[in-house]
C-alpha cells in the first residue's frame, strides 16, 4: 500500500513538471543539452545520446545508441508507421550533438549553464545545433504521445562529430545505412531571415559548397640571407598565393542557385540583380557579371562560383637563412558541380610556377552531390508552411558556403534539407561565435513549424 502511494505521488510529481505545450518541453530539452558539455574535441557525445535515450524509453519510443567509439555515440531512434504502405519510405530527423569550442573569457555567460537573462537561453549550441535537435525531440514525443497515425516511419538522428571530422556521419552510412534510410531528411543548414526592405526569406537549404582543402608547397635551395636567389622558395610562394587569390573562377549555377537568384531579384532590396542574370548564364559575360554582384554582395558571389582563400603560411626558421621550402594552406570552397582534379588544375594554370607544387591536404574530403529535389512532398510541405506562417514572405533554395553532414546523406540519394524554423535574431548569427543565443520564443514557434511540416509528410 505505501508502495502504491508512494508511486502515486512520484508519478504524479513527473506528470506535473511535464511542460503542457510543445513550445516549453523544446525549451527544457534544449536546457539539459546544453548544461551537456560536447566540445568537440573531445566530444563526448555519448552523454548526449544517453539523455536522448532516457527521453526517449521514458515515452516508449525505441532508440538505440551506435557507432565504434564509445565515448562518441550517435542516437537513432523510430517510430514505426501505423498505417503501411509500401512506397512510403521514412522521414528522417537529423542534429548533430557536438559542439565547437566556446572561450569562456570572451561570453558574458557560462556557455554550458543554459542561463536566461534578457529574453535569451544564452550555452554553446543555442543556434548550433542544439535547438534543432531540441525541437526534433519535441516532435517525436508528441508524436508518440497523441498516437499520431503516421503514414511513414520517423527517424531522429542525432550524430557525434559533425564539427569535426564527420566520423559520426560517416561510420553510420558504412555500418548501418539501413537504419537511417529514408526518403528525405530535415537538417541544419536552413536560414529564416528579414532582409532590409522587411521581407522576410526562408532559405531552405538544399545544396552546399565542398570544403577542398589545398596546401601549395614551393622548393628552392637554401642559402645565406646575404645572397639573393632566384628560387628563393617564399618568394616564388608569395607570387603564388597572390596570383590564386586575386584569380578570378568561373561562374556556374545549378537548380537551386539559379532559382535563388531568380525569386531574391524579385526584391526590392535584389532589384539590381535582374539585369544581371542572363548575363550569367553566358560564358563570355558570367564572369563581369559575378564581379559586379561581388562588388556589392559578397555573399551572393560566393553562391556563384569556388572560392580560394590562403589562410596558414609556413616558412624559414632564421632571418639570414633561405629556407629550401615553403608552404602555404588554402581554404578552397568548392562548386559541388566542379571535381578536385579540375580545380587543382585550373590553380595549376593560375599559379604557372613549376617551383610550386599543389596537393590535397590529408583527411576526410566530403562529397560533392547534386542538389536535393525541389520537388518532394517535403520541400513542397515546407514551401507551404512557411508561406502559411507568413503570406508575405519569400520561400527559397539554398546553397549554402558551409557544410553540413547531409552531403553524406546526399551521396547515398537521400533529399536532404536545411529547415529554416528559426529566426535569425536582430539579424545576427551567433553560431561558433560568441554568447551564442536563442529567444524561447523563436524556439517555440520553430518546433511548432516543425511540427505542422513533419504532421504533412507523415499523414498525421
Ligand atoms: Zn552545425
Amino acid at each position: 500500500m505505501r508502495n502504491s502511494v508512494l508511486f502515486f505521488l512520484v508519478t504524479c510529481a513527473a506528470v506535473a513538471q511535464e511542460p503542457a505545450s510543445l513550445g516549453a518541453r523544446a525549451q527544457r530539452y534544449l536546457v539539459d543539452l546544453i548544461r551537456i558539455d560536447t566540445t568537440n574535441p573531445p566530444g563526448n557525445e555519448t552523454r548526449v545520446a544517453e539523455y536522448l535515450k532516457r527521453v526517449a524509453s521514458a515515452n516508449g519510443i525505441g532508440a538505440e545508441l551506435l557507432g565504434d567509439k564509445p565515448a562518441r555515440l550517435n542516437f537513432v531512434a523510430r517510430i514505426p508507421a501505423t498505417v503501411h504502405s509500401e512506397s512510403a519510405m521514412p522521414l528522417l530527423m537529423m542534429a548533430h550533438s557536438d559542439v565547437v569550442p566556446a572561450d569562456r573569457s570572451q561570453w558574458t555567460a557560462d556557455p554550458f549553464s543554459a542561463e536566461l537573462r534578457d529574453g535569451y537561453i544564452y550555452g554553446r549550441g543555442a543556434q548550433d545545433d542544439k535547438s534543432l535537435l531540441a525541437a526534433e525531440l519535441a516532435v517525436m514525443v508528441e508524436l508518440k504521445r497523441r498516437g499520431v497515425k503516421l503514414t511513414r516511419d520517423v527517424i531522429l538522428l542525432s550524430e557525434s562529430d559533425e564539427e569535426a571530422g564527420s566520423t559520426g556521419i560517416n561510420w553510420l552510412v558504412h555500418n548501418a545505412y539501413s537504419k537511417i534510410d529514408a526518403a528525405f531528411a530535415l537538417n541544419e543548414g536552413g536560414a529564416s531571415l528579414d532582409v532590409r526592405s522587411g521581407t522576410h526569406i526562408f532559405q531552405i537549404q538544399t545544396s552546399e559548397k565542398v570544403p577542398t582543402r589545398v596546401v601549395l608547397t614551393a622548393k628552392g635551395t637554401a642559402g645565406h640571407g646575404s645572397l639573393p636567389r632566384p628560387d628563393n622558395p617564399v618568394v616564388h610562394l608569395a607570387h603564388a598565393i597572390t596570383a590564386l587569390a586575386a584569380a578570378s573562377q568561373p561562374v556556374q549555377l545549378n537548380t537551386t542557385t539559379r532559382r535563388y537568384f531568380s525569386e531574391i531579384s524579385k526584391l526590392p532590396d535584389y532589384a539590381w540583380l535582374a539585369p544581371l542574370l542572363g548575363r550569367l548564364e553566358q560564358e563570355s559575360t558570367a564572369g563581369s557579371a559575378a564581379n559586379k554582384i561581388e562588388a556589392t554582395d559578397p555573399e551572393l558571389n560566393s553562391m556563384l562560383r569556388t572560392s580560394a582563400t590562403p589562410t596558414m603560411l609556413s616558412a624559414g626558421l632564421k632571418v639570414n637563412v633561405i629556407p629550401n621550402r615553403a608552404t602555404a594552406q588554402v581554404d578552397v570552397r568548392r562548386l559541388p558541380t566542379e571535381t578536385r582534379q579540375e580545380i587543382e588544375t585550373r590553380f595549376r594554370n593560375i599559379i604557372n610556377d613549376p617551383a610550386v607544387t599543389i596537393s590535397p591536404e590529408p583527411g576526410q574530403e566530403m562529397p560533392a552531390t547534386e542538389p536535393s529535389s525541389l520537388t518532394t512532398e517535403l520541400f513542397l510541405a515546407m514551401e507551404k508552411i512557411f508561406r502559411e506562417e507568413d503570406p508575405g514572405a519569400l520561400v527559397v533554395p539554398y546553397m549554402s558556403r558551409g557544410a553540413t553532414d547531409g552531403s553524406y546523406l546526399r551521396q547515398k540519394g537521400m533529399a536532404v534539407y536545411g529547415v529554416p524554423i528559426f529566426v535569425r535574431e536582430g539579424g545576427e548569427s551567433r553560431a561558433h561565435g560568441n554568447d551564442e543565443r536563442i529567444s524561447p520564443g523563436n524556439l517555440g514557434r520553430g518546433t511548432e513549424l516543425l511540427w505542422k511540416i513533419v504532421l504533412t509528410v507523415t499523414g498525421g
